[in-house]
């Protein structure tokens, strides 16, 4: 069997965030396989594209801090390797009282997160930033932004191959051996098989199975994942409108929100439906739900203005019923599996974090 020093099992932005930063410290033996024909063809090109500021989660845990120091990295990347972005801000708007109070928790919360210049506004000012959008009260974010997120990786994908690894595509895993020297993997293609000192599991969407190949047993771990697909609906209009527009944030999502691209182009979404299996297909009869939404805070907006668009699917750890989920980003050896790394649930803000990802999961192979 041929012999590789680091497989990465994904070429997402995940997973190319790491094979760029591995390459980059001068590591020449590492492999990524993806089963797809190209790289970031699922849940990495099916994203708001925004740049989380880092306000939402929990005070230390993997999403706040990784969101906050992955989003310092975007940005000093984009800037440097002139990757498109725009650091165009964000509002959380509230509609009504009990809404403006949560938004100062909120902003406690991002505060302790370590996110910079957040700003209770009332509504005067929130109108006199944006007259289209209306509310009792706004949180703005002015270190949110969006960025190209094709660039992004077409960026991780270059350098690394640049820098040495090796980036292979139609060469879907379908089972894991554990061998003396670390992993048997076994690719569908020709039932091909190698050898791998290091294994990590940047699957995305099928991150838990790629673990129960290997033998964990992922419902006792907790690592099995629900999809969660979000769909978006185009504004075929322009409205006047700078910042990204979000509500208060719901139990299992952000709410669906205003995202702009670079282009100046709008969309509305995502919503947030648990699904069984995977279709990217956008149900048209959800458009008033949408609309509804949506014109609570841009008034403007007309149930003609909207048309479907795209769609992703989110590889939560969260059911329905649970609070929060963290990301798993854990080296198995305590069940048995030393240096195989396995990366589960990384939902939103996986973009923005995925290169304080990187970091987080090369310190682990370096140890
Ligand atoms: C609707 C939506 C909106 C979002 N908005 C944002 C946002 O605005 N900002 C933000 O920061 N984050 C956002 N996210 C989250 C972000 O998109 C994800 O966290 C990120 O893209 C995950 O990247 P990944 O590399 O882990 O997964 P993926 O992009 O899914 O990549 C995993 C790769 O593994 C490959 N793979 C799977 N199984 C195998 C196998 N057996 N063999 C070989 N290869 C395999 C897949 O083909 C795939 O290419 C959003 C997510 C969704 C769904």
């Amino acid at each position: 069997m041929e012999k590789v020093g680091i497989t990465i099992i994904g070429a997402g932005v995940v997973g190319l965030a790491i094979v760029h930063e591995l390459a980059k410290s001068g590591r020449k033996d590492i492999l990524v396989v993806e089963k797809n024909t190209r790289y970031g063809l699922e849940t990495s090109s099916r994203n708001s594209e925004v740049i989380h500021s880092g306000i939402y989660y929990p005070k230390d845990s993997l999403k706040a801090k990784l969101c906050v120091q992955g989003r310092i990295k975007l940005y000093e990347l984009c800037e440097k390797h002139k990757i498109p972005f725009r650091k165009s801000g964000k509002l959380i708007v509230s509609l009504d009282e009990t809404e403006f109070e949560y938004l100062h928790k909120l902003k406690e919360n991002g505060q302790q997160n370590g996110v910079e210049g957040l700003e209770i506004m009332s509504k005067n000012m929130l109108n006199q930033l944006e007259p289209n959008v209306s509310g009792y009260g706004a949180l703005f974010s002015p270190e949110t932004g969006i960025i190209d997120s094709e660039k992004l990786m077409h960026y991780f994908y270059h350098t690394s191959k640049e820098a040495g690894a090796i980036i292979v595509f139609d060469s879907k895993v379908i089972d894991i051996d554990r061998i003396n020297s670390g992993y048997a993997v076994t690719i569908e293609k020709d039932n091909y098989k190698f050898e791998t000192e290091i294994l990590i599991n940047s699957a995305g969407l099928y991150a838990d199975e790629i673990a129960g190949y290997a033998g964990l047993n992922i419902d006792k771990l907790g690592y099995r994942i629900k999809y969660c697909k979000g769909e978006y609906f185009k504004i075929n209009r322009n409205i006047n409108i700078e910042h990204l527009i979000y509500p208060v944030p719901e139990k299992v999502s952000l709410g669906t929100h205003l995202v702009i691209d670079l282009a100046g182009g709008k969309k509305l979404g995502p919503n947030s439906i648990y699904v069984d299996s995977i279709s990217y297909d956008v149900d048209e009869s959800h458009k008033t739900d949408f609309y509804e939404k949506a014109v609570r805070y841009i008034p403007d907006i007309t149930l003609d203005d909207l048309s479907p668009d795209t769609s992703g699917i989110r590889a939560k750890l969260q059911d329905e019923k649970d609070d929060f989920r963290d990301f798993i980003i854990k080296d198995e050896t305590e069940n048995g599996l030393a240096g195989f790394i396995n990366i589960i649930g990384i939902e939103s803000p996986g973009l923005t974090a995925s290169p304080a990802i990187a970091e987080y999961v090369s310190r682990m192979v370096r140890i």
